[in-house]
């Protein structure tokens, strides 16, 4: 809640001017009005007029003296030292009065003193007060006069000039998206034949894939305005501000309409209500409430379109993807490998590259990133480029930042013992080596024991030649935590002893083995049911148990039996393979890095002639990676 603090600064500076204006009136203005009225004489006329018994009222000051004459005029004049003047005053008959000066006409007076205070403190409240309102859902100090009230500023964001073309790989969405286009551009036409357009549309898609990007273009597109704020914005600290909010955001988006709303991360107000819950979140149930009375609430082909973002479509609550409310939804998926390959390109514009850079080799290498990490990838390289002095981004430094992207910067200087470095060196050829000996793995792209940040100590990369998979095997599963295992299995044949570097193998495996078992039905036990459910896709694909506790056990159970048995494959791999496993450890172990080409070079070389390498094309069948219901980081395996 950044509202909360220093709304006092602003406000005492707001005193501060409002006493100075007070003061300045009071100084300049009023002796100015009043003197208006009196007439500056010198004695001698002064004299004059008491002997001509004009004068009614006098008064006597160390300063000066005032006086009225019988006409009710003022006039004042410098006092000089005269004795006699008193004499001559009562002579003449004229009164001594005090406070002559006051006397200004009733209107006036009761103008100055009540009227144009109370219209000058008016006048500051209602700026200050708007000024304040202007910074409602941003700066400090909204909270104390912009309750619930905001301002059209806020909202109207900048396209930044994005159009379809800048979205790459998203043709789906972009196709069903260009109907709303071409409704902003003419509400009318649909109206003519009573076809009504959806009020809202869902983006649903893993974060990064361009749905906020997708919003935009659409309003660029339309050349509409572009009201946006995130969900998260709407729930505020204090119950019923959101609701005001999403009131104001919708009352000024009719007054723009044709336009777009967007709303971000609707899943932070959208969420499905929960009645059970005691003393529930009644912020954001009003805040959602408020959502859909509006919804309902505006006409049909006002040329009002509102875009929500999602990556928790699961989550939302039902009221809210109701016909008539976000009843459509566009699906914005991780791309595809032509989408990757578009994707970099399009970012690639942004920076110099040179002529080597394969943009189809880099997509295939990162299987599984989405459009924020491609764009990421872009910029490392980049990056990368200015830091080793070049004028341009090459294809080696593209490699490198995906493996940053993936698994950390290089940690030059860790510094691991030749013991550790061997284990490592066994370890990440275990893996390639039970990968290149099963049919239905993804060619080796790529080992190294380079340590990154991320805290891996080396990793193979393994490569689709095809890029997407959408189906995958039981077997090609299978053989994917074999390969997973591989790691571990070779410490345990060269070594006879285990490390700690198999942890995120582990995980993995048992994530594949599960989800066989519970999800995809590929075990005898279970046949077609679900055990479990994904709850939260796009988000690291969450899932939770629908089944007994007794069956619970015996899925944990077929588990680790379906682990160990391709554990156990995979020991056996590498016990025949023994002589090629060493040759290739300590080719490893001395480059530290080496290409998918150089191990399969060595991998298929006759053992004895060394000199003579053979080169032969043994095809290892791509399969496995991102395939599955499931998006996956690009593959590595034993990133430990
Ligand atoms: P989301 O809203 O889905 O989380 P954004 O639209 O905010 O994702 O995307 C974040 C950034 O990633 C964009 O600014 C853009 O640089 C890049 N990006 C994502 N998807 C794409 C895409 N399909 N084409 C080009 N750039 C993309
Ligand atoms: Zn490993």
């Amino acid at each position: 809640m950044n509202e909360v603090k220093s709304p006092k600064r602003p406000m005492l500076y707001y005193a501060l001017i409002a006493l100075t204006v007070l003061l300045l009136l009071n100084t300049i203005v009023m002796p100015y009005i009043q003197n208006a009225s009196v007439t500056e004489v010198d004695y001698n006329q002064f004299l004059t007029m008491i002997e001509g018994g004009k004068i009614e009222e006098v008064e006597i000051e160390s300063n000066k003296i005032t006086f009225s004459d019988t006409d009710g005029n003022i006039y004042v004049t410098a006092p000089v030292t005269d004795l006699g003047l008193v004499d001559r005053l009562h002579n003449a008959n004229v009164k001594f009065g005090s406070d002559i000066q006051q006397q200004m006409s009733p209107l006036v007076a009761f103008l100055m003193s009540w009227v144009f205070p109370i219209v000058i403190f008016a006048g500051l409240g209602y700026y200050l007060n708007k000024r304040l309102m202007d910074r409602a859902g941003g700066g400090p100090g909204s909270m104390m006069f912009g309750m619930g009230k905001s301002n059209a500023k806020i909202y109207v964001k900048s396209t930044e000039g994005i159009r379809f073309s800048d979205v790459a790989g998203e043709e789906e969405a972009k196709e069903n998206l260009q109907e709303i286009v071409e409704y902003l551009h003419d509400p009318g036409k649909y109206k003519e034949i009573g076809a009504t357009m959806p009020k809202g549309i869902l983006l649903v898609g893993p974060p990064g894939t361009g749905k906020t990007m997708l919003a935009k273009a659409v309003a660029g597109e339309s050349n509409v305005p572009f009201f946006s704020m995130s969900g998260s914005e709407f729930v505020e600290m204090f119950v019923g501000m959101g609701a005001s909010k999403v009131r104001d955001l919708f009352r000024q988006a009719q007054e723009k309409a044709p336009c777009i709303v967007f709303i971000d991360e609707i899943d932070a107000i959208g969420k499905r209500r929960d009645g059970s819950l005691v003393g529930g979140n009644d912020e954001r149930e009003q805040t959602l409430n408020q959502l859909l009375t509006e919804m309902d609430g505006f006409e049909e082909n006002l040329g009002v379109v509102i875009l929500a973002a999602t990556n928790r479509p699961d989550a939302l609550d039902p009221a809210l993807t109701r016909p008539g409310r976000f009843d459509r939804r566009v699906p914005v998926e991780l791309p595809d490998l032509k989408g990757r390959e578009d994707i970099l390109k399009v970012h690639a514009k942004k920076i110099k590259i040179g002529s080597d850079v394969d943009f189809n080799k880099i997509a295939r290498m990162a299987a599984g990133a989405s459009g924020a990490e491609l764009a990421n990838i872009v910029n490392e390289a980049a990056l990368r480029a200015v830091r080793d002095g070049r004028r341009f981004a090459t294809q080696a430094d593209m490699e490198e930042s995906i493996e940053v992207v993936i698994a950390g910067y290089q940690k030059k200087n860790a510094i691991l013992t030749d013991k550790e470095k061997l284990i490592v060196s066994y370890h990440e050829i275990g893996h390639a080596l039970v990968a290149a000996r099963q049919t239905n793995s993804a060619p080796v792209q790529k080992i190294t024991i380079i340590p990154r940040t991320s805290g891996a100590l080396g990793y193979t990369m393994q490569v689709e030649e095809e890029g997407n998979h959408y189906l995958m095997s039981k077997e090609e599963l299978e053989n994917k935590i074999a390969t997973l295992t591989g790691g571990r299995a070779a410490e345990e044949v060269e070594f006879g002893s285990i490390t700690t570097g198999a942890s995120n193998d582990i995980e993995q495996a048992t994530k594949l083995a599960r989800a066989m078992i519970t999800r995809y039905g590929m075990s005898d036990e279970f046949d077609m049911v679900a055990m479990e459910t994904v709850s939260n896709q796009y988000l690291g694909g969450d899932t939770s148990l629908a089944c007994s506790a007794d069956t619970q056990a015996l899925i944990d159970r077929k588990v680790v039996e379906l682990v160990r048995r391709q554990h156990e494959k995979a020991l056996q791999i590498l016990r025949d393979n023994k002589a090629k496993m060493d040759e290739l450890a300590e080719y490893l172990y001395f480059r530290e890095t080496i290409t998918g080409d150089e191990f399969m070079n060595i991998l298929n070389r006759k053992p004895i002639p060394r000199e003579i390498p053979m080169m032969e094309e043994e095809s290892e069948e791509e399969t496995a990676g991102s395939g599955g219901d499931q998006p996956q980081a690009p593959e590595v395996s034993g990133k430990d």
